[in-house]
């Protein structure tokens, strides 16, 4: 769990109560014996700048090619991003997903939301998903698969579909936040992505 800054103790309370071992990493030595990374919401300027600054973009980056699993949520999702919009020049992109995101896309006025949305792969009833200043996915390459979207009016009488949970080999990315609700179940879906590897 990525403990620089943003809501890491929402998501390692998650992992606790489905049993999972949970290291708060705060430098690369912190990543040693790590199956998987959790990348939080919160602030990605900030976030990357304290990636940067610790060491762990380089050791994130290193430990990946040996088969790190990522989960980056909100913010987390901006920082794996190939391809950032309106993100600040020097925020980095670790590129570990081939997709486009667009910074704080979803709008001024309307910046928080929540809807219940169908997540494949994940059984029972809807999840509802809480947004906060999320990222918008414009474009998802080939590699990628979308896993759920939402239906956003972004003008007046004009709703699009928007990818808002996707993955590929070891990365997944959700630009809600499944921490801040009681539903365990994707985060049981990523420690599912790591077990059956
Ligand atoms: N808008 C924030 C950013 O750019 C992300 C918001 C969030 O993680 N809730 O980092």
């Amino acid at each position: 769990m990525l403990a620089l800054q943003g809501d890491f103790a929402e998501h390692a309370r998650h992992l606790e109560l489905l049993g999972t071992p949970v290291c708060l990493v705060k430098t690369p030595e912190d990543l040693r014996g790590c199956e998987g990374l959790i990348l939080p919401g919160g602030e990605s300027t900030t976030i990357s700048r304290l990636l940067e600054s610790s060491g762990l973009a380089v050791a994130i980056r290193d430990l990946v090619s040996q088969g790190l699993f990522l989960f980056g949520t909100c913010a987390g999702m901006i920082l794996l991003a190939s391809e950032v919009v309106d993100g600040r020049p020097d925020q980095i992109r670790l590129g570990m997903i081939d997709i486009t995101v667009r910074r704080n896309g979803f709008g001024r006025q309307i910046r928080s939301f929540e809807a219940d949305l169908e997540v494949e792969g994940l059984a029972g009833p809807p999840v509802r998903a809480v947004f906060i200043r999320a990222p918008v996915v414009e474009r998802v390459g080939p590699s990628v698969a979308v896993l759920g979207g939402v239906r956003y009016d972004f003008a007046e009488g004009e709703a699009l579909s928007v990818p808002v949970v996707c993955r590929n080999e070891r990365v997944l990315v959700s630009s809600f936040h499944p921490e801040l609700t009681s539903d365990l179940r994707l985060h049981e879906y990523f420690i599912g992505m790591i077990q059956s590897a």
